[in-house]
């Protein structure tokens, strides 16, 4: 059983929606671990069932983004990134 599912970018939208108060398919990073710029909405997206979210960049897999989801709380880890900005 593979419990994790890789989409791209877009698929984050709902659940960082429930965070950020802005576009996040449009917002722009850097990657803390190759340079890379981009729009969230190109990044690779795992969910991982009953732990959260990773977005990860599709240059060299580094962790852009980190969220899980417990008791109605959210814990963001963008780590990372060097910046995020919004669309
Ligand atoms: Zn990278």
């Amino acid at each position: 059983m593979d419990d994790k599912l890789r989409l791209d970018g877009n698929a984050a939208a709902g659940t960082l929606g429930e965070v950020f108060s802005f576009e996040v398919t449009t917002a722009e990073y850097a990657c803390n671990g190759c340079g890379r710029a981009g729009r969230l909405g190109g990044a690779m997206v795992y969910e991982v069932r009953e732990l959260g979210t990773i977005v990860r960049c599709p240059s060299c897999d580094n962790a852009l983004i980190r969220l899980a989801h417990n008791r109605e709380r959210h814990m963001v880890d963008l780590r990372g990134m060097r910046y995020l900005t919004t669309g």
